[in-house]
Parts: C-alpha cells; structure tokens; sequence
C-alpha cells in the first residue's frame, strides 16, 4: 500500500490525501480537491503525516 499524507487546504480547510512518495517534501504544488485551489505544502494549515 502506497504512503499517503494528509494536508487541510488553506483555501476552504477540507482534508484530502496525498501520495507521499509523489509529493512530500517536494516542490510540487497540491491541488485541492474540494475547491481547486493550488497551494504550496508549507502554505497548508496542517499535514498529517
Ligand atoms: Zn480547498
């Protein structure tokens, strides 16, 4: 089963999932699912690792 992690969107604060091999501690942007908003992980209010 692949890693995942949690991150809370700092746009609307709804939770989603993230493939940790694919994006933690890397540049790439998240995109929420809930509101689209594209957002740096650092930007999110908590991550759940
Ligand atoms: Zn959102």
């Amino acid at each position: 089963m692949a890693r995942i992690f949690w991150v809370v969107c700092p746009g609307c604060k709804e939770r989603f999932y993230a493939h940790y091999e694919d994006f933690r501690h890397k540049p790439w942007k998240l995109r929420c699912p809930f509101c689209e908003l594209e957002f740096a992980q650092e930007e999110s209010p908590r991550i759940d690792e």
